[in-house]
């Protein structure tokens, strides 16, 4: 990449580049050999992430709404039951909640990782609360230790949100050591194509250790059949497409390098951009490796928007992940379902976050150039 090029916040592209040949051949093998719906690159998919995994189950799906969603239905909950879920999150995460005629109850995330904790889920937990929804943000693991044995003491199931985070791994203090997603009841993640392993459209996939649950899973995945034409409850269609399955069987191979890549680049955004006053560097646990879906800063001297003004003048891309707090979204506030309006962390970060460009692609061409921009505008 020479100076000219343009920074991007994400290069699909060049990750293509890299494989051309192979993912060209595999996606001619699925259309040359007419087993678009459930094919051998499917199985050979779900084979291969429960490897990588380290688990049981894998339910591939259709996106990542829909695993929260079928995770959601195969847990049999009643209306009106109540699921935490973190305030500061994607839609999606809260959005299945409601649509499935439950109660989302939103919780704050710590200021540092983000996340929501233990101690943050307790006080939001009743009689009718049936199971959290932890979401590992941006890449780094929920400290979920305490969270399990919190869940374990109100017989409450975990549902991982991990459609930031795959390929994260959690130490417990025992020493055993999980990836994400495998670290609850049931794992939930995307392909979408700009997550950490993306495909070239829409892709999701479900885990679990549970045999009793992976046989419901695929079920209300499946129409709600185990046996064709017997439907034995109320489900969904929600397949991964066997050509996505093909392109992400080529790329699964390499997820661990494309993290690595990406730990490559935060480290050499924390290396410059550490020590600026008004800037936090993202937090990181003891605990997780990060594979930091997002780099994302929290500006604490309120210039956030002149930052991101001041870096879009030198064609550098950022995002704010996320700019308002689910509980102020208008398709939540005020509802019956959501008796949350205001937490204090989430108000302030949902101010303060800024996302760098993050891919695994990212040259220290680019990094530099990043880095010397936002250095330049804290020092005016
Ligand atoms: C991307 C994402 C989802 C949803 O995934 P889709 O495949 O786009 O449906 C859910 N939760 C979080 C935290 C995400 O980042």
């Amino acid at each position: 990449m020479s100076t000219s090029d343009p920074i991007q916040m994400v290069d699909l592209k060049t990750q293509y580049e890299r494989m051309q040949d192979e993912v060209d051949q595999a996606v001619l093998d699925v259309i040359r050999s007419g087993a678009f719906i459930n094919g051998p690159a499917v199985r050979d998919f779900q084979a291969g992430l429960e490897t990588f995994l380290r688990c049981a189950h894998v339910i591939p799906c259709a996106n990542g709404t829909d695993a929260l969603q079928i995770a959601l239905m195969a847990l049999e909950l009643k209306p009106g039951d109540e699921v935490i879920v973190p305030a500061f999150t994607y839609v999606a995460s809260a959005e299945v909640i409601a649509l499935l005629g439950l109660s989302p109850v939103m919780v704050d995330v710590d200021p540092f990782t983000f996340n929501l904790t233990a101690e943050l889920i307790e006080p939001a937990i009743t009689k009718r609360t049936r199971a959290i929804i932890p979401v590992h943000l941006f890449g780094q693991s929920c400290e979920m230790e305490p969270i399990r044995k919190l869940a374990d003491r109100h017989d409450l199931r975990i549902v991982e949100d991990n459609a930031q985070a795959i390929g994260a791994e959690y130490t417990f203090s025992d020493g055993t050591v999980g990836r994400t997603g495998t670290l609850g009841d049931i794992g939930c993640t995307s392909f979408y194509p700009s997550k950490n392993l993306g495909a070239y459209g829409d892709g999701g996939a479900i885990n679990t250790d549970n045999d009793e649950l992976a046989t419901q899973l695929r079920k209300v995945a499946n129409h709600g059949q185990n046996r064709r034409y017997y439907h034995d409850v109320v489900g969904v269609n929600s397949r991964l497409d066997s050509v996505q399955a093909a392109i992400l069987n080529c790329k699964l191979p390499h997820l661990e390098a494309y993290n690595e890549r990406r730990r490559q680049a935060a480290a050499y955004y924390d290396s410059r951009l550490g020590d600026i006053d008004g800037l936090l560097t993202p937090a990181k646990l003891p605990s997780s490796t990060h594979v930091y879906h997002q780099y994302t800063l929290r500006i604490t001297d309120g210039r956030r928007d002149g930052l991101q003004n001041h870096l879009q003048q030198a064609g550098i891309p950022s995002m704010v992940y996320y700019p308002v707090p689910l509980y102020d979204q208008d398709a939540f506030r005020g509802t019956a379902a959501n008796k949350i309006d205001y937490l204090p962390v989430t108000d302030t970060l949902c101010k303060e976050v800024i996302s760098l460009p993050m891919h695994s692609e990212l040259q220290e061409d680019a990094l530099s150039r990043i880095c010397a921009s936002v250095r330049a505008y804290f020092m005016q």
